[in-house]
């Protein structure tokens, strides 16, 4: 739970947690308490993005109750054997509801191989599909599968190919793939890890206007809240880590991420 003694260097202006997963299963009875505890320290808005498109139901009736949190819809790689038909015509037919701003999370992991690598590849493919048919951006996850993740995406770019390459772990060589492709980047908590050293030359790096910042909650709560249960509140560490390393203020940085973040799911501003 989080020290109330460390209240993170938030500012009224506010921000958008991009990338938080909000579900009962991780916070159990605490999930109202963080999500008001959220709104006063300033992350105006979220997007808890599923990890099954079964998750539909309970994340939707979260968004119900509160209108500055929004969601995305999708299949989690690990999760890709278990993806039916079913799943997709669900995904297709619940993507038109207002308040899921993209596909999501979805991707290719490799490094755990949960599922094998040709279902997740077949998986992936059928969500970014979706996502173009109806204009939503995708949230890829991706470990330890960099070419063929991009390989797919390349082959399925068109102009309604949009998304984010969300908890970014790469260095700065893949900036300029991900730039062809005109892909945002996310940053999590990992950015204020030392030993993250990569990952921070490309935060120096990425273009002001492809920048986001998510907590990916409850894991990898960033520094000077490491090991404890990471929250939507935290993501300021990581915009003041961003701001310092890109010199830039605190102000800036939360007002380029949250730009960013609007106009890449279309959200409103509050
Ligand atoms: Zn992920
Ligand atoms: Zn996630």
């Amino acid at each position: 739970m989080s020290d109330p003694d460390k209240i993170p260097p938030f500012i009224e202006l506010g921000i958008i947690d991009s990338h938080a997963h909000l579900m009962q299963e991780y916070f159990k009875d605490s999930l109202d308490e963080v999500i008001e505890r959220t709104f006063a320290r300033k992350v105006v808005q979220m997007v808890n993005p599923a990890v099954i498109v079964n998750n539909a139901e309970e994340l939707l009736e979260l968004c119900q109750k509160n209108p500055n949190i929004y969601m995305a819809l999708g299949q989690h790689p690990h999760e890709a054997k278990d993806w039916t038909d079913n799943d997709a015509s669900k995904l297709n037919e619940k993507l038109s509801h207002e308040k899921i701003v993209a596909v999501g999370e979805c991707g290719l992991d490799f490094f755990y191989n949960h599922s094998e690598r040709e279902v997740q590849l077949n998986v992936f493919r059928e969500q970014i599909k979706l996502g173009k048919k109806h204009n939503k951006p995708v949230v890829v996850h991706w470990r330890d599968a960099w070419k063929d993740c991009l390989d797919i995406l390349k082959e399925e770019t068109d102009s309604h190919l949009r998304g984010v390459f969300h908890c970014f772990t790469g260095g700065p060589e893949l900036l300029p793939e991900i730039e062809a492709l005109d892909f945002y980047v996310s940053f999590s908590g990992i950015l204020t890890y030392k030993t993250a050293k990569d990952i921070q030359e490309a935060a120096k790096l990425v273009k002001k206007d492809r920048m986001l910042v998510e907590t990916d909650c409850p894991y990898l709560a960033p520094i000077p809240m490491r090991g404890k249960q990471n929250e939507p509140s935290f993501v300021w560490w990581t915009a003041q880590k961003l701001a310092d390393l890109r010199g830039m203020t605190l102000e800036e940085t939360a007002l380029a991420a949250s730009e960013n973040t609007r106009r890449l799911f279309n959200l409103p501003g509050v």
